[in-house]
């Protein structure tokens, strides 16, 4: 009798711990969608939760960094419900009758709240909007300039190739269902193969491909008359970055594209820091990965161990330290012994 309680109850345990034992076998088929805490694309649907109520208020507050340039400055974490995805910068450029965007944060709503700042500014149009790259924390605010504004939206190409109407990213699915309603994902409508330039409502500028450096396909945006660049994650101050996607040899290179502008600030993908000393702090931290890892493979030192001999204790005290650093430490290892 014992006996046939157990094996019944083990019976029924197997059944109730079924779906997961299958979520176990799931095999991702493309890894570079993976994140360090999930996926960018997350191959269990999540049903859109109940978003009764008022729009999330993502109290933004708009940042003058030049004269035709304001910002929304992030919260240096990762995306998280608090947050709702604000932990990313994104810009508005002044032109002569409408503003262009530089990326478009995190959501709709964010979109939709970051207009509103900026109308007080000056009530013009949103005419184009342009990707940096394909991080979901800079782009899913594209279909509300899309749907209401009628905007062009520039980008990397990796955007179509990789994101599809109705994939859920990782905000889709990590935000409360009042800051992501309303957010779709749309295809960019111009890209480009290499760096351009161009002028629009009066601006010049020059958008500059730095090719596969923190994500597939990195661009940033020079704006010679105003001496001002916004490069997005290829830079990050104050915090650690996440080089989960990125290739160390290739941010390097994209720091030396940036150093070859002419600026008197410019604008991290994350951080707060704009001056000329702006992009010192990236610079600094992948030569350092680069030399040490480098040594490091010279030396005989196992990847397992790599991030016990290299721990750049000097970026300790920087935000996300504990949570990323020892991941880039373990892929520029994965990088450089072929190098
Ligand atoms: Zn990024």
């Amino acid at each position: 009798m014992k006996t046939k309680i157990i094996i019944l109850l083990s019976i029924i345990a197997f059944v109730i711990a079924m779906p997961f034992i299958f979520n176990k076998s799931v095999t991702i088929s493309d890894p570079h969608r993976l994140d360090v805490d999930g996926n960018f694309i997350l191959y269990e649907w999540v049903e859109a939760r109940d978003g009764q109520g008022p729009d999330w208020d993502y109290n933004l507050t708009p940042v003058q960094v030049s004269d035709r340039v304001w910002c929304f400055f992030g919260a240096m974490e990762m995306p998280t419900k608090e947050n709702a995805g604000n932990m990313s910068n994104s810009c508005y450029i002044k032109g002569d009758d409408s503003w262009i965007a530089w990326d478009s944060g995190p959501s709709y709503v964010f979109a939709k709240q970051a207009y509103e700042a900026m109308s007080k500014i000056a009530k013009l149009p949103v005419s184009t909007v342009i990707v940096s790259h394909e991080h979901d924390d800079h782009w899913l605010g594209n279909n509300y300039y899309k749907e209401v504004h009628g905007a062009e939206i520039m980008g990397p190409e990796s955007i179509n190739v990789n994101y599809h109407k109705g994939d859920q990213t990782r905000m889709v699915k990590a935000l409360y269902q009042n800051a992501i309603r309303k957010t779709e994902l749309v295809p960019v409508d111009k890209s480009f193969k290499e760096t351009v330039n161009f002028k629009i409502s009066g601006i010049d500028f020059e958008y500059v491909n730095v090719g596969y450096a923190h994500s597939e396909d990195d661009w940033f945006l020079y704006l010679p008359k105003d001496k001002v660049v916004l490069v997005a994650d290829v830079v990050m101050n104050g915090r650690v970055t996440s080089n989960r996607d990125g290739i160390i040899i290739g941010q390097l290179e994209a720091l030396k594209a940036i150093k070859a502008r002419d600026w008197n600030h410019l604008v991290p993908g994350h951080g707060f820091i704009t001056d000329k000393t702006a992009a010192d702090e990236a610079v600094r931290y992948f030569t350092l990965i680069k030399d040490e890892v480098l040594e490091g493979i010279e030396e005989g030192v196992r990847p397992d161990d790599i991030t016990k001999v290299v721990t750049l204790d000097e970026f300790r005290g920087k935000d996300l330290y504990y949570l990323l650093s020892s991941g880039n430490v373990y892929r520029a290892y994965e990088e450089l012994e072929m190098y």
